[in-house]
């Protein structure tokens, strides 16, 4: 794994970073280089992944304390896998009830337990680490008569919400405390970093020093993967990239933190006669020679299915243009509409193709036009 960046170099956290420090920093440049958010970037998708990766590790405490140790070795296997949180309970079924009843009795002062003798014990409440629910980026592609009109979609939006069964808490209702492996039921644990040791709050247990078995319907994460039906609005005017925020409507926070937010991006697909420049709509209007010359009327079709009649004057050019005020896309954040632009094309038909009598006709024109300043000086 040579070539591989630090994790905390990656996330831009110093090495003794808070959990809180490291989601923050996480979240920052997830959101900075997320994929959808840089659509065709193939830098971005890297760091992403880069970013996510560092995450991974470093958001788990156990995990982190691995790559603390050994680095990048400790993962050289395969990474990923299981969430952070309450995963293993591996090495806890084989216990006898008694023994471990009497090491629950010791540590924690016969707390637990109910009808127990002692209930003198220093009471430790579960102080859960409240997590922000992370956002939930959805793109949707719409046609340019939706973005100009509007509309509501209906997106289905896989989203972690609490687990009704364990209510969030991740325990499974009634089951036995049983001594926190990570902190051996003393709720806090050492870390040490070079010469220092560090002791904080256990992130296994909380700081209670015992975990119930996970509950079954969320695997203890107190969170369940639903689909959710959600209605968007799309407000007319919206555009290529244009970033709707639905508040709260992202995964649902851990032990009562607030949820992340669904943000839908837009895409607007391209439109076979309109061309979109900001507000405004290009069309381009084919005339032929003797509209250019006399000027003419034409009906012009409208984004919102309507039509208008333009008068396209007298000895216009190719390439020149001519502004229909307020007809192009409303404005997303303000009151009015962008303008429709006709872009003039001068059609010069072949001698060939012309019958006998145009021909005719075009050759006595040729006569009687005045012939044109042939070179005319740069100005
Ligand atoms: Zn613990
Ligand atoms: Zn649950």
């Amino acid at each position: 794994m040579a070539g591989k960046r630090d994790y905390y170099e990656v996330l831009g956290v110093s090495r003794n970073a808070s959990a809180d420090e490291i989601k923050k920093a996480y979240r920052k440049l997830a959101r900075k280089y997320h994929p959808d958010l840089n659509p065709n970037d193939k830098e971005a998708e890297e760091k992403f992944k880069e970013v996510s990766e560092a995450y991974q590790v470093l958001s788990d405490p156990e995990k982190r304390k691995m790559y603390d140790q050994f680095g990048h070795a400790a993962f050289s296997g395969a990474s990923g896998g299981e969430g952070a949180g309450f995963g293993g309970f591996e090495g806890f079924g084989g216990f006898g009830d008694m023994g471990l009843d009497d090491i629950l009795e010791d540590l924690l002062g016969g707390f637990f337990g109910g009808g127990r003798r002692r209930s003198s014990g220093r009471r430790r409440e579960r102080t859960y680490q409240r997590e922000e629910g992370e956002d939930i980026y959805q793109t949707v592609t719409i046609s340019l008569e939706d973005a100009y009109k509007g509309t509501t979609l209906t997106l289905e939006v896989p989203r972690y919400v609490v687990c009704e069964k364990c209510a969030g808490t991740g325990e499974k209702a009634g089951s036995e405390p049983k001594v926190c492996p990570e902190c051996g039921g003393a709720g806090q644990v050492t870390y040490a970093q070079g010469f220092m040791h560090i002791t904080q709050t256990c992130p296994r247990c909380g700081g209670t020093g015992y975990l119930k078995e996970p509950c079954e319907a969320c695997n203890g994460r107190g969170l369940v993967l639903q689909k959710e039906t959600i209605k968007v609005r799309i407000p007319p005017g919206v555009d290529n990239g244009t970033k709707l925020r639905v508040p709260g409507k992202g995964h649902s926070g851990r032990f009562g933190g607030v949820a992340g937010d669904l943000w839908v991006i837009v895409n607007v697909l391209p439109h076979p006669l309109y061309e979109r420049k900001g507000d405004n709509l290009y069309l381009k209007v084919n005339i032929n020679v003797a509209e250019a010359i006399l000027g003419t009327k034409i009906e012009v079709p409208l984004i919102d299915g309507s039509t208008e009649t333009v008068e396209i004057p007298s000895g216009i050019q190719s390439g020149e243009t001519v502004r229909i005020p307020g007809k192009g896309m409303p404005k997303l954040k303000s009151s009015g509409y962008g303008d429709l632009i006709l872009v003039v094309n001068v059609i010069i038909p072949k001698e060939k193709d012309l019958s006998r009598k145009a021909k005719k006709l075009v050759k006595e024109l040729k006569e009687e036009l005045p012939v044109p300043e042939r070179f005319t000086k740069k100005k």
